[in-house]
């Protein structure tokens, strides 16, 4: 055999692994007839793959299908192994630290979440968040099976290339060669990427977006973010920038935005943009729960707080959370134009309040896309809520090892 046709041959059985494992992803349990079916490989190929991903514990044996037992023996079924290895995310957001460890079946065994309100500067955060990954990482470690990589989401402009935060407005961190620094600390494969971005893959993989091939997802919190998954690939653009839809400019002279732009979505529809219109209200004297609360102090103005006074029927918040939700609604409405999915996915820390919001989401929507674009699209709540992004940062890695499964068998 030439060297040219061994080569190919070593990526066609890659190829062919990766297929039958993103299979059992998405329609395990299967026997290893149905599986040549789905994939349309030979059963001799399917059975020599099949036995080679379970000698690496990848795929393991559950029960019989009985199903069709009268046509010759039950055949036994295929899953992924949860034991497979493990897969930690991490998303750090502009107040946060938000870490998980999943096993092969996507269920969380270790979780921490903390606030980051009461570190100074970028130096005592990422010292933090180095310290949860080791710590999680050493839990991997006591149960003896891999770690596939880690998952990393962060609130801004990402160079996947070369795993390089360039700019996130909303903490004011530049050109931060975050996926080597995680890397030198722990040696495995390390995925940096906008946490909107990974939001929308976690959504399509794991959530809220499994039965859509198109979807667009929108995070609202101190920023407000996209991601893009059409035709069931997510949109990276050139450079890897795609779905930065909160700095779209929707008003010319509007106010500024962190990102040095005037009138992005941003300042309009996101936890800033509602706490404004609450604390406006609140100077203007209007009548509500949340003055006594605050005590003068618009700094006390939270999610929680505000969600406690839509529960109450507070007028001002009621109002400010319509307000809040027609505009999102608006810029909604312009990217369903664009971009034409089957699903749109509503998450990041607004996603809390989403009850409230999305009646004048879908209004504004209802008023502003084109009908057809409309048609049979649901406009929902992100599945995996809060954890959306950290979730998305399991999935990058997840995505990974189901499509390059050769790294990972010996
Ligand atoms: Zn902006």
């Amino acid at each position: 055999m030439t060297q040219r046709n061994s080569v190919d041959h070593a990526a066609m059985r890659d190829m062919n692994l990766a297929l039958i494992l993103n299979t059992l992803r998405a329609e395990s349990p299967l026997s290893r007839v149905a599986l040549a079916n789905i994939t349309g490989l030979n059963k001799a190929t399917v059975s020599s793959m099949v036995k080679e991903l379970i000698r690496n514990n990848v795929v393991r044996e559950i029960g019989v299908d009985v199903s069709n037992s009268d046509v010759g023996r039950p055949a036994i079924n295929l899953e992924p192994d949860p034991e497979a290895g493990y897969i930690i995310g991490l998303e750090i957001g502009v107040d946060f630290i938000s870490v998980v460890t999943v096993n092969f079946a996507i269920e969380v065994v270790a979780r921490r979440f903390e606030s980051t309100a009461r570190y100074f500067n970028q130096e005592a955060i990422l010292d933090r968040v180095l310290f949860l990954l080791q710590e999680s990482y050493e839990q991997v470690q006591k149960r003896q099976r891999p770690l596939f990589g880690i998952g990393v989401g962060v609130p801004g402009l990402v160079d996947v290339a070369s795993g390089t935060l360039l700019f996130a407005p909303n903490l004011n961190w530049r050109d931060l060669p975050l996926r080597d620094m995680i890397r030198s600390a722990i040696d495995v494969p390390v995925y940096l990427a906008n946490e909107a971005n990974l939001a929308a893959l976690g959504e399509s993989y794991f959530g809220a977006g499994q039965e859509s091939d198109s979807l667009l997802y929108v995070s609202s919190g101190v920023g407000l973010g996209g991601g893009i998954v059409l035709n069931g690939r997510l949109i990276e653009g050139a450079s890897g920038f795609a779905g930065e839809v909160g700095h779209m400019t929707v008003e010319k002279d509007g106010l500024e935005c962190n990102c040095g732009n005037k009138g992005c979505w941003e300042t309009l529809a996101s936890q800033r943009a509602l706490f404004r219109r609450v604390s406006e209200a609140l100077q203007q004297g209007q009548p509500s729960w949340i003055t006594q609360m605050i005590q003068d102090d618009p700094g006390r103005i939270s999610i929680p707080l505000i969600a406690e006074a839509a529960r109450q029927k507070d007028p001002v918040a009621l109002q400010a959370l319509a307000e809040t939700g027609e505009w999102l609604g608006v810029g909604i409405a312009s990217l369903m134009n664009v971009i034409n999915p089957q699903r749109v996915i509503f998450g990041g820390p607004l996603w809390t309040v989403h009850e409230y919001l999305l009646p004048s989401i879908r209004e504004t929507v209802a008023q502003r896309a084109w009908h057809w674009v409309q048609e049979g699209v649901q406009i929902i709540p992100a599945a995996y809520g809060e954890d959306t992004a950290v979730m998305g940062a399991v999935a990058i890695v997840y995505r990974d090892v189901l499509n390059k499964p050769r790294r990972w068998l010996e």
